[in-house]
């Protein structure tokens, strides 16, 4: 089985000049995930796939980034319409998400966070879904599964910007919907997959998952994973 093993790093800009621009008319976040984690379980009694999330937050050593970080994990527990399970696994070998309060010198010094991964693609796999209510089923072929994540937050950065405690916790909740699969987000929609400093949005608890990201995780599913 051809099996190629890549490192993909997305950094997560505080004032992003890039946007998303689409051939084709639909929102650039309709077109996530190209990625998907690793461990997915289909829960036969609530019909839904879940991604069992194993992540350690012992090297982020601030203890005020650590409550955000667990803030950012508690909200993605409650507000992901039962397709995420995060649990704790300090010091396991293979764990999937590892988080940091130390930032790389070689990323980008002016983006806020990052996340990198280790990835293989699946030639065989292909995702799909069908929108809602109407309209074309989008394809996309060479789907990523990711094996692991490592999310560095830049402290140095985020102090400059003058980020408050929800723009920290904004900051991880972001990095975690990177880690499920879903992708950066600067069309407008109502996402904390939006880049940047939360308390800049303009709308109501811009630090937690929005009911566009939950909406996503209930569409996909992770379904097309085993096709
Ligand atoms: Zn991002």
């Amino acid at each position: 089985m051809f099996k190629k093993v890549m490192i993909n790093i997305l950094l997560c800009f505080l004032c992003t000049s890039i946007t998303c621009v689409s051939a084709i008319s639909v929102n650039a976040h309709e077109l996530t995930p190209k990625a998907l984690p690793k461990n997915l379980t289909y829960n036969s009694d609530m019909r839904l796939t879940v991604a069992e999330i194993t992540y350690d937050m012992t090297q982020v050593i601030n203890i005020n980034y650590r409550n955000q970080l667990s803030y950012a994990i508690n909200d993605w527990e409650w507000y992901d319409n039962g397709h995420v399970s995060l649990r704790s696994t300090p010091g396991l070998a293979n764990v999937y998400a590892t988080f940091y309060d130390s930032y790389p010198s070689s990323f980008h010094k002016d983006s806020v966070a990052a996340t990198s991964f280790t990835n293989y693609s699946e030639n065989q796999s292909t995702w799909s879904y069908s929108r809602p209510l109407m309209g074309p089923v989008y394809r996309e072929d060479n789907l990523t599964k990711i094996i692991k994540c490592k999310v560095y937050a830049n402290v140095k950065k985020q102090r400059s910007s003058n980020f408050n405690n929800t723009d920290i916790h904004k900051s991880w909740t972001h990095e975690i919907g990177h880690t499920l699969g879903l992708n950066d987000t600067n069309d407008g929609t109502v996402s904390v997959m939006k880049q940047g400093k939360g308390s800049s949005f303009g709308w109501a608890e811009y630090w937690k998952p929005q009911n566009h990201d939950r909406d996503d995780l209930r569409r996909f599913n992770y379904r097309y994973w085993y096709t």
